[in-house]
């Protein structure tokens, strides 16, 4: 007889000694909240009934301020909604032994989904891929600089991908591995970044959410364990504006009668391909508010650093916002975004792109020719990616993308985008310069 998930689940961590299981939801700034539960009563009753926690969680800004907004405010009183265990989620930590996780989906009393929620608005998306027949593959890549207790880099030098420098740093990074390994991510490697303690390490694809699931345990595994080393670890994406910012690029590829539906492309991306990309490109300023929801993260929108500054596709070229993989054949092909700055939602961050593509796959776009060569001194007439917050606001309200994404989700999310705008313009004016009122908002929460 095969185990249910929940008793598949029980075993583990039962076998592993657990005593506390973390009911996690990721909140708007892909911040994990949840509370921890005792392992008997978590299999007794939570695993079916959920826990509690007011839906303030999905208005908060990164401090824990509630901007205001239509919906969830002091006149609504700020309502319970209930976390909802999924328990095929359910991973055990090695680098906190004794406590696992568990990510759960918000529903509002009557068991509806939660709209400002991150899980509910990507498996929206996932689910109108799917009713394509198209089942999307995607995978993470982020950057993150290590830093001193008061937040300054590690390092004073690059050395991009050394093996040589820094072997102080390896204890930390091989517990990082260990970790993310233990928590069930599939770790192919870390290398040193190209900015002084900068790091990234690369997971394995997967399904939609997972991947998602996995970069918000990832972030808070690499914080956790540079923490437990006396260092910080930040994902704010601009920490330092002379030196490289910190993305998080997403790869998407979709799967189709099991096969990869991007495979036979030949050095051109075959017909699916082509709309997808031309979606991603479509919908590149109305993502904007989604890669970089802060004054901070249109900072990493500059020439020369590797991060994107035009609406242009390439082959392998780091200029390009969509950099395709098509090699002949390939079950590995695939279309890397690299708008996005390492604290983006994750879950957001994909939802928007899988939308985005979806489109381009429905209304069947055309993405134009490949750009070749230095897109940061020749981009021809291609449109320049909004780099400032209130473009992006501006690109993002009223767009298409806003509206696929739930009329209520965006709304809030607007509201706190211009709550950050507000705060940025006031404390951070600067656009050539991050401050330390930036870095003392973003380092820790980023
Ligand atoms: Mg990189």
């Amino acid at each position: 007889m095969t185990e249910t998930p929940a008793a598949e689940f029980e075993h583990r961590c039962r076998e592993a000694g657990v005593h506390t299981v973390e009911v996690a939801a990721p909140d708007t700034q892909g911040h994990l909240r949840g509370k921890r539960v005792p392992i008997d009563r978590f299999f007794a009753t939570t695993v079916d009934t959920g826990v509690n926690i007011a839906d303030a969680m999905f208005v908060f800004d990164m401090q824990n301020d509630l901007p205001d907004n239509p919906y969830i405010n002091m006149d609504s009183g700020f309502l319970d909604c209930k976390l909802v265990p999924d328990v095929s989620t359910g991973r055990i930590f090695s680098h906190r032994p004794g406590y696992a996780i568990v990510f759960a989906d918000a529903v509002e009393p009557h068991g509806e989904p939660h709209p400002n929620a991150p899980r509910g608005v990507l498996a929206a998306q996932v689910e109108r891929c799917r009713a394509q027949g198209l089942d999307p593959v995607v995978a993470t890549e982020l950057e993150f600089y290590l830093c001193t207790p008061d937040w300054q880099p590690v390092q004073e030098h690059i050395q991009y991908s050394s093996l040589t420098d820094a072997l102080e740093l390896e204890d930390c990074l091989r517990d990082m591995r260990a970790a993310l390994l233990g928590a069930g991510l599939e770790v192919e490697s870390s290398n040193a970044e190209y900015g002084p303690g900068q790091i990234e390490i690369n997971v394995g694809h997967a399904d939609a959410m997972t991947a998602a699931d996995n970069t918000v345990l990832l972030k808070s595994i690499v914080k956790q364990v540079a923490v437990q080393h006396g260092m910080r670890a930040t994902f704010m994406p601009k920490p330092f504006f002379e030196q490289s910012g910190s993305g998080m690029h997403v790869h998407t590829s979709l799967r189709a009668d099991g096969a990869n539906a991007f495979a036979d492309s030949d050095g051109a991306p075959n017909e699916v391909m082509s709309h997808w990309i031309a979606g991603l490109l479509d919908h590149a300023p109305a993502l904007g508010l989604l890669g970089y929801p802060t004054a901070n993260g249109v900072k990493r929108v500059q020439p020369y650093t590797f991060a994107p500054t035009h609406v242009v596709w390439g082959g392998d070229n780091r200029t390009v916002l969509a950099r395709c993989v098509i090699e002949p054949g390939s079950p590995a092909n695939r279309v890397e975004y690299r708008a996005a700055g390492a604290d983006a939602n994750a879950y957001l961050m994909i939802a928007g792109i899988l939308a985005a593509g979806t489109d381009g796959i429905e209304r069947q776009l055309d993405p134009g020719p490949m750009s070749v060569g230095d897109m940061y001194t020749n981009p021809g007439d291609a449109a320049p990616l909004p780099n400032t917050l209130p473009d992006c606001i501006a690109a993002y309200e009223s767009s298409a993308l806003a509206e696929q994404l739930g009329a209520q989700f965006s709304e809030v999310y607007v509201c706190a985008a211009r709550h950050e705008d507000a705060l940025g313009s006031e404390h951070a004016p600067d656009a050539e310069a991050v401050n330390d009122w930036e870095r003392e908002r973003y380092a820790e929460q980023c």
